[in-house]
């Protein structure tokens, strides 16, 4: 059974219940749940006495030309898929819950957040630490499970996690895929029937580079004119960024040395932008 939790009150309280039980494990969401998402819960289960999800579409993450207001929302659905993957509790707040009038203190981390999504997305990663701080204020979980999806989302986090010194360990779980390799993202289903066809060139492009990389390629500029010449192919895909850069600072390459390299992709379908990585050398 998973104890649905409204408010800050109703989860510190529940807190106290179960602390004596063991570890808490933590699967912040902004819902409209997949196997990805479950994935993490499963992964949350494997180390947690107990596990707790949050589903909050999260404003402050989202610029004003974004999708906010469509960002779907299939609550029923997704408490069901919360209660079959055996999940303890779901923090289910409004905005006003979490969200004083007025309030003005924000975090912003400024070095692994700058480029990339941070590039195009200006304002988002300060929203995604300051939720993410406020849930582990209200939570206060052992360790908490983000998806390598967002790869740079999992950087900025641990980043916040170091310099704020949080007692908090993050865990990150492998990227989910459908068969035909697009990255399961809560946005493919935005997706016409066209579009859904030309996404797994996202995937491929990332391929060809790889299939490169292994072949002996090392210069940054030769592996990313590779993944664009794939993605270039699709009429339906418009490119935002595809980058080869630091699998640590995220900083952009000029070579692959011996840290390796994350191969980060953005592009939109429509108005709808999905990401997707790769790590090279594969098991880094
Ligand atoms: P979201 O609801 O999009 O904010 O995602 C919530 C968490 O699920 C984040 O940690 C994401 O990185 C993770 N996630 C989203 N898609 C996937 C995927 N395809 N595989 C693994 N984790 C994912």
């Amino acid at each position: 059974m998973t104890i649905i939790l409204h408010s800050m009150a109703e989860v510190r309280a529940w807190r106290t219940a179960v602390a004596s039980a063991g570890p808490i494990g933590f699967v912040p969401t902004m819902g409209a749940l997949h196997a990805g998402h479950l994935s993490l819960i499963a992964l949350a289960r494997q180390r947690a006495a107990t596990t707790i999800a949050s589903i909050f579409v999260n404003p402050l993450q989202f610029g004003p030309a974004e999708d906010l207001d469509r960002y779907p929302r299939p609550i029923v659905q997704d408490i069901a898929l919360l209660e079959a993957a055996g999940t303890d509790a779901l923090f289910l707040p409004e905005v006003a819950e979490l969200y004083r009038e007025g309030a003005s203190t924000f975090v912003v981390e400024e070095a692994v957040s700058t480029p990339l999504c941070g590039a195009t997305r200006p304002g988002h990663f300060r929203g995604v630490t300051t939720i993410v701080l406020k849930l582990f204020n209200i939570v206060q979980p052992d360790f908490a499970a983000f998806g390598q999806k967002d790869a740079q989302q999992c950087a900025v986090i641990e980043r916040m996690v170091r310099d704020l010194n949080l007692p908090v360990e993050i865990v990150r779980g492998a990227i989910v895929r459908e068969a035909d390799g697009l990255a399961l993202s809560s946005r493919n289903r935005y997706l016409s029937t066209q579009q859904r066809r030309a996404a797994p060139a996202i995937q491929a492009s990332l391929q060809a580079a790889r299939a490169a990389f292994d072949a002996g390629e090392r210069r940054a500029s030769a592996l990313a004119a590779i993944g664009r010449s794939v993605l270039q192919r699709e009429p339906a895909i418009t490119l935002d960024y595809w980058e080869v850069c630091h699998p640590g600072t995220l900083q952009s390459l000029d070579n692959v040395g011996s840290d390796g390299a994350m191969l980060a992709v953005a592009a939109c379908l429509g108005s709808t932008r999905l990401i997707d990585n790769l790590l090279v050398p594969p098991g880094l």
